[in-house]
């Protein structure tokens, strides 16, 4: 979604728009989804075009303990300021304080590529770790069941047991 600076006339002038998962060449391949739902809100204060941003997107992944499935629905917002690469140079000196480094960008040009805001968002409000839920259970790692699901006996068959897989043949045996 490229919106030109000479677009944006009003404050809080509203740009809404999906992106489908083709135009997201950052987000890795773990995450699936087929669309993210945009919507910007623009305003324009001299050289600084104000973003406000909120999206919505149904992510479906793997939990790295269980490697279950998981489909969430994520709805986000984020704000940031857009300058200029022209005003990159001369902003280190006059740089607002308020403002914190993270919520500034520079756009090259006379237009505005949104999207890849929004999936920058997207990226960022993903947990490195994602977890079916704070309670799972993750797998055995002896015999590899799903402890989500099925309980398993390995704990309790003395884990460090050298002679166990011996002992299981001769029981086997007899
Ligand atoms: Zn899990
Ligand atoms: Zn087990």
């Amino acid at each position: 979604m490229k919106v030109k600076i000479t677009q944006i006339q009003k404050k809080n002038q509203k740009f809404s728009f999906a992106l489908k998962r083709s135009d997201c060449q950052r987000v890795e391949d773990r995450y699936h989804f087929d669309k993210i739902d945009c919507l910007a809100e623009l305003t324009k204060n001299h050289e600084q075009v104000q973003v406000k941003g909120s999206y919505k997107v149904v992510i479906s992944s793997f939990c790295d303990q269980c490697l279950g499935e998981i489909s969430q629905t994520r709805e986000s917002q984020f704000q940031l300021f857009l300058l200029p690469e022209s005003a990159a140079k001369n902003d280190l000196d006059d740089r607002e304080i308020t403002l914190s480094e993270l919520d500034i960008d520079y756009f090259a040009g006379l237009e505005i590529d949104l999207g890849g805001y929004f999936e920058d968002q997207v990226i960022l409000d993903t947990p490195l770790v994602q977890v079916c839920s704070e309670n799972c259970a993750g797998i055995c790692n002896q015999c590899g069941v799903n402890l989500n699901f099925k309980q398993c006996d390995c704990r309790n068959q003395g884990l460090n047991n050298p002679f166990r897989s011996l002992r299981k043949n001769t029981d086997n045996l007899i």
